[in-house]
């Protein structure tokens, strides 16, 4: 088995308080869930009820305008009580419903009626993604609908990338939903590849320690009409990060003699909703998280309704064993904090972390020039040299935006300095200039 990874940098992340990938437990239904309109999207988001109204499950209750948009949907069947404006742990505000749990359940529990889909073209399909607010399950939550349209628009060839690359045990939520809709996923890739029109090959992108998923997602794929190719990627992190995970998919098509054209990649995550909202006329409803980290009894991958507060998955692992430091949404290495347990879990929240207190030395101290955070850049940055000028105010404008944020130096460094954070302020505040 041949394995292709970045050339340099990188770390080899584990973490023992991240639940263990196996099989995910059912969160509890929310009696109170907070469904956010737009929090994941620039565009506005118009409500379509009001406050006393009762809304069904599934039901479409917020309208995208604007680029960026993505329609809005209630979780479970209730009442929506009001209408909010909820603080972003990143400052920004966005509209949330906050509906409590009455009626009955339409779906749930429901024997599921499957529509077939190889008959659509590609814009019958691109309007139920659009129509189910399909968005990308991970990083900001980009509406699918515009990545797609953008694609068929500026590139001739697409290969469809399926990132099934774990590198960060915090990932375990993707691995657990590749092991339990397997067939799903595969589908809603390929329902993927028929909206983009000019996708002409798959390429499942499996790190090598999941030999076994990578050989079953292969055979399944074996089925339908366009070719599929399996490339085992390393395990290093950042593998999974757009730049590492193109340069060695770019090796592979050299070695191979291939020609990929553009690579448009996306997670299981994603590719199962679109599997729902096209096979089983779904929009997203829930998401499978995993909740861990040592401040947390009971780590565990849960499936969980869109709108859940997180202090309820909290409680549903066993509660706090302590006072945490610090609740993370997403990777410890790329995550944003959560300043309120009330927060809701949306489209794109992967992960929730909460730890008792960071591993090693936290007091921040002077450099000692040990050069480790220059060895894991795998941009070949300098961290030290770039943290330092940044705080002298002595910067380029080009230096800091090369960083594409990764944390790795962040996390090595032995004098606890907020290496990452700082160039990535300074990335975004040029940027914003
Ligand atoms: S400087 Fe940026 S790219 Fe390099 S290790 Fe740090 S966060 Fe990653
Ligand atoms: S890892 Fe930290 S202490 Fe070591 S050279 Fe980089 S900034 Fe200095």
């Amino acid at each position: 088995m041949r394995v292709y990874s970045f050339p340099r940098g990188g770390l080899s992340f584990n973490d023992p308080t991240a639940p263990s990938k196996g099989s995910s437990v059912l969160a509890f239904l929310p009696a109170i869930s907070i469904v956010p309109l737009n929090s994941n999207s620039s565009g506005n988001v118009y409500p379509l009820v009001s406050p006393g109204d009762l809304v069904r499950e599934g039901m479409l209750i917020g309208r995208a305008s604007g680029a960026g948009a993505v329609n809005a949907h209630a979780t479970v069947p209730g009442r929506v009580l009001r209408k909010v404006s909820w603080k972003g742990s990143e400052g920004f505000f966005y509209d949330a419903l906050v509906i409590r749990m009455e009626g009955a359940f339409e779906k749930l529990g429901r024997r599921e009626e499957i529509f077939p889909w190889q008959g659509m073209n590609s814009y019958d399909l691109l309007r139920v993604i659009t129509e189910y607010g399909i968005v990308e399950m991970e990083n900001r939550g980009r509406s699918l609908a515009e990545m797609i349209f953008t694609f068929r628009r500026t590139v001739n060839k697409i290969a469809l990338v399926v990132r099934c690359v774990f590198d960060d045990p915090w990932l375990a939520a993707d691995y657990t939903l590749c092991r339990e809709r397997l067939e799903d996923l595969v589908e809603g890739c390929f329902i993927t590849a028929q909206a983009c029109a000019k996708a002409e090959r798959v390429i499942f992108a499996v790190s090598h320690t999941d030999k076994e998923l990578g050989e079953q997602l292969l055979a399944r794929a074996g089925k339908y009409n366009i070719p599929s190719s399996l490339v085992f990627v390393g395990s290093r992190y950042p593998q999974r990060n757009r730049r590492e995970l193109e340069l060695a998919l770019r090796m592979y098509e050299k070695n191979e003699n291939l020609d990929f054209g553009s690579f448009m990649i996306l997670g299981p995550s994603t590719l199962a909703a679109v599997y729902d909202a096209v096979k089983l006329k779904k929009p997203i409803m829930d998401r499978y998280v995993a909740v861990g980290g040592s401040a947390v009894r009971r780590p565990q991958v849960m499936k969980v309704r869109i709108g859940t507060r997180i202090n309820e998955l909290i409680e549903q692992c066993g509660g706090f064993v302590d006072r945490p430091a610090k609740i993370v949404a997403g990777s410890p290495l790329q995550g944003r904090p959560v300043v309120d347990l009330d927060e809701p879990v949306d489209k794109a929240c992967f992960a929730v972390f909460a730890m008792l207190k960071a591993p090693g030395n936290h007091t921040e101290q002077n450099c000692i020039n040990c050069g480790e955070c220059r060895a894991v850049c795998p941009l070949g940055l300098d961290p030290e040299e770039l943290y330092k000028r940044i705080i002298a105010a002595d910067i380029r404008e080009s230096d800091a935006c090369k960083c594409h944020g990764c944390g790795c130096c962040k996390v090595v460094c032995p004098s606890a300095l907020p290496l990452s954070d700082i160039i990535l302020k300074e990335k975004l505040g040029v940027n914003h200039a």
